[in-house]
């Protein structure tokens, strides 16, 4: 097989139709190369990147810090496994801790992992140390925790259960944004809420300020953990290192994962002291969590976005967007509302997103979409004006296209 079968792209998107499961609604393009705010495809198009893999490569594709730090754990040490110690996975924790309100990290491979052991964490929590039937999670409608069964039990929307049921025992779902419904909700069983901090794949709802602190508030009173979702929001991508810091909240548990190692996979788990306290040895476990590769490459994203102060950029960035497009909707009708925080943007329309999106991409510009009528802006943190002026371009001409 020739290089040049390889990269003909016809040929790819019939042998992934013919080869691969048929479970993600994929785009008809094949990405071969990244460098900054840019992909090329197989064609050799070139196209801006305004979804980074989904909020995951932060500090945009190809970055030097990022790389070098890839090409020298590799030649380092891969693996070992948790029974031993190993030196960038102890320095990532330690980093993480003096950057949140955690005290302990616990280090996994996915985000739907890492809320996995929200879950387990919550239980044997609220089992040990509140009342032995305090086993319940309540979770919102139009969140999304993951695809794994339990993350997928605690994520309110019945489209991603269908067909996997019986779902999971122990969740309870309310509307998000409504401290009463949360209230309500709250009874003797309930050992944590779990919550984003912002919607994001539900379509980047963005709560009222005084949310989170009355969440805090509900599970000060009942003893229940407050559990933040930041897989998305985290790691600078709303103009804060970690998005409950807008609102001044200290949570009691954190999940991390998309853009901790700007694509290389994992996901943590960040906890307060006596949270942390119930995972005692052999209570959970993870043969790749934290491995010395990947921990070398989050250090590296960390540090990297702690040093150039990147959060401070994704507000500035943010906020340009966010006065640019809010023109744009003044002269489109067909956009309802544009909301977000940071380089987390929505664009609610009254049509569906889809074909904005494809005209996005014919005009040289990967969006993404979030439920069926937001376009969601998530590019790297990384993004200069110039390259959000050409999106904004971009987008501008494929609502008028989609005769919008
Ligand atoms: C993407 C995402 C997840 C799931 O992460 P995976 O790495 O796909 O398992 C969980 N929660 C939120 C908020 C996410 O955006």
């Amino acid at each position: 097989m020739d290089t040049k079968t390889l990269m003909d792209t016809k040929t790819l998107m019939e042998w992934s139709a013919k080869y691969h499961t048929p479970n993600y609604g994929r785009t008809p393009i094949c990405l071969v190369r990244g460098d900054g705010v840019r992909v090329w495809d197989t064609d050799g198009r070139e196209y801006l990147d305004f979804g980074s893999g989904i909020a995951v490569t932060s500090l945009g594709h190809s970055h030097a810090r990022v790389t070098g730090a890839i090409q020298e754990a590799a030649a380092t040490l891969l693996h070992v496994s948790n029974i031993y110690h190993t030196v960038p996975q102890i320095h990532l924790a330690k980093l993480l801790c003096e950057h949140s309100f955690a005290d302990r990290v616990f280090f996994s491979n996915s985000g739907a992992e890492a809320n996995e052991a929200a879950i387990k964490i919550a239980r044997k929590y609220g089992k040990e140390r509140l009342a032995t039937d305090r086993y319940e999670i309540i979770a919102t409608h139009n969140s999304f925790h993951g695809r794994t069964l339990a993350t997928v039990s605690a994520t309110g929307q019945p489209k991603y259960h269908h067909g996997f049921e019986p779902m999971v025992p122990g969740f309870k779902h309310v509307p998000y944004n409504d401290l009463r419904a949360m209230e309500r909700a709250m009874d003797s069983h309930t050992a944590a809420i779990l919550v984003e901090p912002i919607q994001g794949e539900g379509g980047v709802h963005v709560p009222d300020d005084d949310y989170l602190p009355g969440l805090r508030k509900l599970c000060d009173a009942s003893g229940a953990l407050l559990m933040v979702d930041e897989i998305q929001t985290g790691m600078g991508r709303t103009g804060r290192l970690w998005a409950h810091e807008h609102t001044g909240v200290v949570p009691d548990v954190m999940t991390l994962a998309k853009a901790l190692a700007n694509g290389v996979p994992i996901g943590a788990t960040l906890v307060r002291e006596e949270v942390g306290s119930v995972l005692t040895p052999g209570t959970h476990g993870s043969t790749f969590g934290g491995t010395p590769f990947v921990t070398s490459v989050a250090l590296a994203t960390l540090t990297t976005m702690l040093d150039e102060r990147i959060p401070e950029r994704a507000a500035r960035m943010g906020r340009l967007l966010m006065e640019r497009l809010a023109a744009m909707a003044k002269a489109r009708p067909v956009i309802t509302t544009v909301r977000g925080r940071g380089l987390l943007i929505g664009i609610e329309l009254t049509t569906p997103a889809a074909p904005v999106v494809d005209a996005c991409r014919e005009g040289g510009l990967l969006v993404l979409s979030a439920g069926d009528k937001v376009l969601r802006l998530a590019p790297p943190l990384i993004v200069d004006e110039k390259d959000c002026e050409r999106a904004l371009g971009v987008i501008d001409g494929a609502l008028a296209a989609a005769g919008a």
